[in-house]
């Protein structure tokens, strides 16, 4: 391995991501706010830094994973950021989710140091980052996605170049589109069967094989039956990613009926303080409108 690899943010999904960078046989320098979250991957070899900018010291390419915009623009352009470290020439991988005008407008003032940045937002949850099974959008120039390429193989499986920077971004909202239109659909249709009358498991199986069929409903139909709301991905990282859909389409002029509408049905939840339950507990919301319970007490 010749490159130097540097990774910023170990929360749930960067500790798989820089734990597979690590089998793949690179030399791994962490920097997390938290310092604690450093301590297990230290303790399987990796090099803990004091600040975003040593780890950019030592590495050619960073790969920063953190919650939201102004977090990115925390590690990169702050006080003690990658800036202020990283050699002319270095690369930034950004895994975060995060403005897709914001990471034009970081990668542009990065530029002017000589450094090169790609965004690369991953979809696959914490099981997809443990696995290195992501799927990454990724956007920046070609030569920079191409050096970029051997580290988001070794995190991910479907790596898509999808243009110029930003959007990778772009097409992470693209993406939150239809994971919440699936996720509607998928609470109004249990919702329905349940003020049916019929049996919720002969419902499953009668049309999650069909053209109805979803990956939101064959994994998370069955958690909402079961009445089970642990996350895959909780409702208040889904209501960040639902403002940064609802920004861009604000700039773009486009209107987003339906994301605005389930916006504001997941904001109900926040305000319920169930932020940390999974997103699939949507449906709760269509409860409290109907009076309606769907499905049953856990039983595991
Ligand atoms: P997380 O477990 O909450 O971890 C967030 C990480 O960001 C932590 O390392 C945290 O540091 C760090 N951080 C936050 N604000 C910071 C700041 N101002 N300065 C420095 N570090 C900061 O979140 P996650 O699930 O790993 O998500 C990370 C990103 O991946 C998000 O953009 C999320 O939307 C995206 N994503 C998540 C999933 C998923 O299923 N979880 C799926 C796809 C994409 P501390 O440890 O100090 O708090």
């Amino acid at each position: 391995m010749s490159e130097r690899v540097g990774f910023v943010g170990l929360g749930i999904m960067g500790q798989g991501m820089a734990r597979n960078l690590m089998k793949a046989g690179y030399t791994v320098h962490v920097w997390n706010r938290t310092a604690s979250k450093m301590a297990p991957l230290v303790a399987e070899g990796a090099h803990a830094a004091a600040s975003p900018a040593e780890v950019a010291a030592q590495c050619d390419i960073v790969v920063t994973c953190v919650s939201d915009t102004p977090d990115v623009e925390a590690v990169l352009l702050g006080e003690a950021g990658i800036i202020h470290g990283a050699k002319p020439g270095a690369l930034v991988i950004d895994c975060s989710t995060i403005s897709p005008q914001a990471t034009r407008d970081f990668a542009a003032t990065l530029n002017e140091k000589g450094i090169h940045m790609v965004d690369a937002p991953v979809s696959g949850g914490s099981e997809g980052a443990a696995r290195g099974t992501l799927t990454i959008m990724v956007g920046g120039a070609d030569e920079d996605v191409e050096r970029a390429k051997p580290v988001l193989q070794a995190m991910g499986k479907t790596i898509t170049h999808i243009g110029e920077i930003g959007s990778g971004q772009v097409v992470k909202a693209v993406n939150q589109v239809l994971v919440v239109g699936n996720c509607l659909a998928m609470c109004e249709a249990l919702l329905l069967a349940q003020a049916g009358g019929v049996d919720l498991q002969k419902n499953f199986d009668a049309v999650s094989q069909g053209v109805a069929g979803s990956w939101m409903f064959t994994n998370r139909a069955p958690q909402i039956i079961r009445r089970d709301w642990r996350p895959g991905f909780t409702i208040a990282l889904q209501q960040k990613d639902l403002r940064l859909v609802l920004d861009a389409a604000d700039e773009l002029g486009v209107p987003l009926p339906g994301t605005s509408l389930i916006f504001q049905l997941y904001r109900t939840l926040e305000a319920r303080n169930l932020g940390l339950e999974g997103n699939h507990a949507l449906v709760k919301a269509l409860e409290y409108l109907s009076g309606i319970e769907v499905g049953t007490e856990a039983s595991q």
